[in-house]
């Protein structure tokens, strides 16, 4: 389901770039979960309890657009340390408090339906009848953030970002991914480099089970879990979500990032245009030489 941050309201994004530095500081370990809900993902989510098994978590079926996720103004988070996910009252309530300071809605204070893992844009209410109102549907209202201007970070606008918008962007990610917990800033620095380590042990950890601990050291055991294994086109992986995330950490733009990744002909064409900037060889397949590469 899409945890792209890419695809919410170019406000918004900026917010969350914001809310990340503000948990690192009081080290909140915040996860960023679900953003951007198309319809049908919202139908599935709609079914479970109801068609599909499972408890009734929605009363929202995807053609009412009644979820702010499917406006791309909303997103939830969770603390991000295993097995400890959703049982820290105060977590909650200090993230939402922070989000609050930023300028966000946050669904633990609705009355009736409490969400704690929700923050939105109050733009509109703190339901979706004003948007269905003004817009009808998403492709609409999607349409009226690039003319008021509202730029996304891939298409050049002005989030407040010293260095590279793709570096940037794959900064978000990283946390994202696996917590990393660094600035946005767009520079590659001593902290990201660690952080594109940690992306890396993430992904073994999840394909392989690998065991490794997501430190961003490269030690033996993580040179021994990366081994041979390699990604290339076609394949579906979380490795192929590390090789997607180190590119833009490298600043090269890739086509999307996804978890776990698909492996598609603009990642491929990106991977190709780095092994060929750093003197690898050029197949275009995400192996150990290209990843040792990319954490180094
Ligand atoms: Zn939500």
């Amino acid at each position: 389901m899409g945890r792209e941050i890419n695809k919410l309201h170019p406000r918004l994004q900026k917010i969350i770039s914001q809310l990340q530095e503000e948990c690192r500081k009081e080290n909140l370990v915040l996860g960023i979960g679900e953003c951007f809900r198309t319809v049908a993902e919202q139908d599935a989510l709609y079914a479970q309890g109801r068609t599909k098994s499972g408890s009734i978590i929605t009363n929202a079926p995807g053609s009412s657009y009644s979820s702010q996720h499917q406006w791309g103004i909303a997103f939830d988070f969770y603390k991000n340390v295993s097995g400890h996910a959703y049982d820290d009252d105060a977590f909650f309530q200090r993230v939402g408090d922070i989000g609050k300071s930023l300028g966000l809605g946050w669904g633990g204070d609705w009355s009736g339906f409490v969400d704690r893992t929700h923050l939105y844009l109050p733009d509109w209410g703190s339901t979706t009848a004003r948007l269905k109102e003004q817009y009808g549907n998403f492709e609409n209202f999607r349409s009226s953030w690039e003319k008021s201007g509202a730029g996304t970070p891939s298409d050049g606008g002005t989030p407040s970002v010293s260095g590279s918008i793709v570096v940037h962007a794959g900064q978000i990610h990283a946390n994202n991914f696996c917590g990393a917990g660094i600035s946005a800033d767009g520079i590659r620095g001593s902290r990201t480099k660690k952080a594109g380590i940690k992306v890396l042990q993430q992904a073994l950890n999840l394909d392989y089970q690998a065991g490794l601990s997501v430190d961003g050291i490269w030690g033996s055991k993580s040179r021994q879990a990366l081994g041979s294994h390699y990604v290339r086109r076609g394949e579906r992986q979380y490795l192929v979500t590390a090789a997607e995330i180190l590119l833009m950490l490298k600043d090269y733009t890739v086509n999307g990032v996804e978890s776990p990744g698909i492996f598609g002909s603009g990642l491929e064409q990106a991977v190709k245009s780095y092994q060929k900037a750093q003197g690898l060889a050029v197949d275009g397949v995400a192996g150990s030489a290209t990843f040792l590469s990319l954490i180094g």
